[in-house]
């Protein structure tokens, strides 16, 4: 096949494009270069981390020549939430560390060196101006999917979430991380309204972010009130860790109301157009999923085109199953009330007395086992 088109360079667009390139004679990657998202703390899941490696054989090395962190999720991170703290012992889940700056540079470097990926930086304004035989649709969340290939889904399930991030970026060694080398305090409404991350990125850095449910963005303009709102984080952790540090960066916010699941009608869908990552699922950024969902999908995607046996429906169908995990995770922990916010809060204490049980969190977070098979 000759041309295909990838709208968006984020984390599904670049990937999709390394799968494309052993199919098409040229790839093309248009991005219209924001990713506001990028300066907050953003997590690679184990299975997400696992899939970049297969992608890009090696990258995991160069992450931790870059100065990236390998962090066990039970032992190094101290991880709390309304109920009290998680276990930490040695576990399997472990993972590097990094920014999405980061990780975004290093994929779009092993990309400049393929001759038949192309970037442009422009925004596409319609898919039939690309003249290509394949399109994907890869340009986010909130990306008008409607007017780009008309009314290509049969449902959407759009649930407020109304979340304000505010981050700093922080010198490790200023920060009193006494024996571990990340933290959480979960959000977790109405108990929690305020949650705070602490995640090394690379080159003795790392990412401060206070997450906050609020209908209306309350004012934090100044360190000072930065660090008002951390000393209202419970447990007086999170304050206790970078009360003596200096922020390196400006704060950065950025403020998500709503998550959505788009369960795609696949005889809808025009063929040569293919639509993943957020575009598809956009999920409540506090498991975060959005990442390796975007790079499971991708993963199929390659499967697909390699078994010479790719049909659009096929892959849409697939990609919908892929979605209902990180969506139910997603959707529990954001409401309010419900059964299910009843059972996770019961199995999260359970996982707080208990190894086993947290490792089975662990891993069914990390996109290793479904909720009843990764005991
Ligand atoms: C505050 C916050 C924190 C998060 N934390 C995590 C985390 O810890 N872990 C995790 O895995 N996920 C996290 N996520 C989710 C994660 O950011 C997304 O799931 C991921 O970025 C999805 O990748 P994507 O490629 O689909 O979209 P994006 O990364 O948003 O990329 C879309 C790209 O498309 C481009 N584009 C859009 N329209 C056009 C157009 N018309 N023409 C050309 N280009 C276009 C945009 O410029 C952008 O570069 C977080 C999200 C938020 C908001």
């Amino acid at each position: 096949m000759t041309k295909a088109v990838v709208i968006g360079g984020g984390i599904a667009g670049l990937a999709a494009a390394k799968v494309l390139s052993p199919h098409f004679k040229q790839v093309i990657i248009y991005d219209k270069g924001e990713i506001k998202q990028s300066l907050h703390q953003h997590v690679l899941l184990k299975s997400g981390q696992t899939i970049l490696e297969n992608l890009f054989p090696g990258i995991k090395k160069k992450l931790a020549l870059a100065g990236c962190l390998e962090i066990d999720w039970a032992k190094d991170t101290l991880w709390e939430n309304f109920d009290g703290s998680f276990p930490r012992y040695d576990s399997s889940v472990k993972t590097l560390s990094m920014s999405r700056i980061l990780l975004q540079k290093m994929i779009i470097k092993e990309l400049a060196s393929m001759p038949n990926i192309q970037f442009k930086d422009e925004r596409v304004e319609k898919i039939a101006d690309l003249e290509a035989s394949l399109v994907v649709v890869a340009g986010g969340q909130n990306f008008p999917l409607n007017r780009f290939a008309g009314s290509v889904y049969s449902k959407e399930k759009i649930l407020s979430i109304d979340l304000t991030y505010r981050s700093y970026v922080f010198n490790q060694n200023e920060l009193q991380l006494d024996g571990f080398k990340q933290y959480y305090y979960q959000i977790d409404p109405p108990k929690s309204l305020l949650g705070g991350v602490i995640c090394p990125i690379e080159d003795g850095k790392a990412m401060v972010t206070i997450i906050e449910k609020e209908a209306r963005v309350s004012k934090c303009e100044s360190y000072e009130d930065f660090l008002n709102k951390a000393r209202q984080i419970p447990g007086g952790k999170f304050y206790e860790i970078i009360k003596n540090a200096q922020p390196l960066t400006p704060m950065a916010t950025f403020r998500k109301t709503n998550t959505y699941r788009r369960i795609l009608d696949e005889k809808k869908i025009a063929k040569g157009i293919v639509i993943i990552g957020d575009v598809l699922n956009s999920l409540n950024p506090v498991f975060g999923q959005g990442m390796t969902l975007s790079l499971m999908q991708v993963e199929l995607l390659e499967k697909m085109l390699s078994s010479k046996n790719f049909d659009e429906k096929n892959f849409h169908i697939k990609c919908n199953g892929l979605g209902v995990i990180p969506y139910l995770l997603s959707k529990t922990g954001s409401e309010e009330k419900s059964f299910g916010k009843t059972i996770l809060r019961l199995y999260l204490q359970l996982c707080q007395k208990s190894r086993g049980l947290h490792h089975h969190f662990l891993k069914v977070l990390h996109g290793l086992g479904s909720p009843g098979k990764a005991i």
